[in-house]
């Protein structure tokens, strides 16, 4: 199957860079259509304060998912997910490229990313199936060891499975059980079950589609001078209009979830509404007979209130580019179906053309011809050279995985001079190993065993180590959560 048919574009950026345009400038030249992933633009009507792109900047483009839900509905990401991918493949059916256009990051991260995956991350999915009916044969075996301590069912582990031995706390007899009986019952350690499981969940697809990723950027000084005046033009427009009808709107629905105060639902996130709510009401309030005096500086406020909110936003959506989405599509590279980022430069609007338009339209030609013929993405300008660099890697659960807590050497507060404190982590197998092997741990070996003959135990756990669920009461299965650091 060619490219065309599965690959998808999706353009991300801050409020205000320019998506919509390089959406429509890339669906003319390529045969595509748009969809939207701007959780307030699915909206019906508010064209102004949801910054919808209008039918005639559209230039006979389709645009999927825009104004189609009714303003006092609650529309949740598990639906425009299900949406959202029935229309990629209608597009797709029509032989042309589904465009996913928007700032909303959760909207573009739950088409692009299989869900199973990114939850499955922090599970610990480690259970060998071999071993259900877990319940009875655990209960045998809790009546087996019933005459050992704690100490000694972990000293007996920590000779099996040495891994999981140093996992768990000699304490938490469940687990100190539960990986004896893994070896037991299926003849291989549970550190290696859980080690096969994560290379397993490597190898797994993490996208649904090959994607051409394109971050639209522009410098923020810059950026910011253009959503003050976009505000500004905002209110000229007619937004107080808008943001009155919603109000009314709003109150007079009784399908909306939450209270009146709930800005987090629906068009209630979107930016003026919270800021001009003084405003409207002391507008809505005054009359000619007692006009209210402080309307000018409560509409000031609110102006101000809105620039500040709006640059607010942008700078999240940058650090959510930055720290999550640029990494997760890093990752992919290592896979079979993969995501490529662009960074295009918007920051000077006369040169749009040749820094976003055609640039943007010539790699996604090269993507679709073959991801073969995609050009380095560091080498399309200084800006992509610069942004890419800072993109930090995605923390690995397998790195996570092999940072080896000590709990042999690790003290508790009481056993330390000072009264603080601390853990001894090792960072990786190989240090580990040699740890073990180390003269001070084996002088900690010795200690705590004089220390289990006086009836004194191990040092519960002072800082509450990443990846070890260690605690009794957890019921969520087995797992090692190894990678339970990975965000
Ligand atoms: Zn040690």
């Amino acid at each position: 199957m060619s490219l065309l048919r599965k690959g998808v574009i999706a353009i991300t950026g801050t409020t205000g860079v320019g998506k919509s345009q390089l959406a429509i400038d890339l669906a003319r030249a390529l045969n595509g259509e748009v969809i939207n992933a701007d959780a307030l633009q699915v909206y019906k009507g508010y064209d102004i304060i949801t910054n919808k792109v209008t039918r005639e900047e559209m230039l006979g483009v389709s645009h999927h998912l825009l104004g189609f839900v009714e303003s006092n509905k609650e529309y949740t990401v598990q639906e425009f997910e299900q949406d959202a991918l029935r229309k990629i493949s209608e597009i797709h059916q029509r032989d042309r490229i589904p465009i996913l256009v928007g700032g909303t990051n959760y909207y573009i991260q739950s088409v692009l990313f299989r869900k199973s995956l990114i939850s499955s991350s922090s599970r610990g999915d480690d259970k060998p199936d071999a071993l259900a009916p877990e319940e009875a044969s655990t209960r045998v075996f809790e009546q087996r060891y019933s005459a050992k301590s704690n100490q000694e069912l972990w000293e007996e582990l920590r000779v099996a499975d040495p891994v999981m031995a140093e996992n768990w706390h000699a304490n938490n007899r469940r687990k100190v059980l539960r990986s004896l009986e893994v070896l037991e019952i299926t003849g291989k350690r549970h550190s290696e079950w859980i080690r096969e499981s994560e290379a397993a969940r490597e190898s797994e697809e993490v996208l649904r589609f090959p994607t051409l990723l394109f971050w639209l950027y522009a410098d923020a000084p810059v950026l910011n001078q253009r959503l003050d005046s976009r505000v500004d033009k905002m209110i000229e427009r007619g937004m107080f209009d808008e943001l009155d009808q919603l109000a009314k709107d709003l109150s007079d629905s009784t399908a909306l979830v939450g209270s009146s105060d709930n800005f987090t639902v629906g068009l209630k996130q979107a930016i003026g509404f919270r800021e001009f709510k003084p405003y409207l009401a002391a507008s809505s309030a005054s009359t000619s007979d007692s006009p209210a005096l402080n309307l000018d500086s409560l509409k000031q406020q609110g102006v101000e209130d809105m620039k500040t909110s709006t640059r607010r936003y942008a700078k999240r959506q940058i650090g959510w580019i930055r720290n999550k989405l640029l990494p997760e599509c890093n990752a992919t590279l290592a896979k079979s179906v993969k995501a490529y980022p662009y960074v295009l430069d918007a920051t000077d609007l006369t040169t749009w053309d040749a820094s976003v338009g055609t640039l943007g339209v010539s790699i996604a030609k090269q993507f679709f011809a073959g991801e073969q013929y995609l050009p380095d993405a560091a080498a399309t300008s200084n800006v992509a050279a610069q942004l890419l660099s800072e993109v930090k890697e995605k923390p690995n659960s397998v790195i996570a995985w092999k940072r080896h807590l000590c709990r042999v050497c690790s003290k508790s507060a009481e056993e330390t001079r000072s009264g603080v404190a601390y853990d001894v982590w090792l960072n990786g197998d190989d240090e580990y190993t040699q740890h073990i092997h180390s003269r001070q741990h084996r002088k900690n070996v010795r200690y705590r065993k004089q220390l289990a003959a006086y009836g004194g135990t191990f040092p519960s756990s002072n800082a509450r180590p990443q990846r070890n669920n260690g605690g009794s009461d957890d019921s969520s299965g087995d797992g090692a959560s190894s990678a339970g650091s990975g965000s």
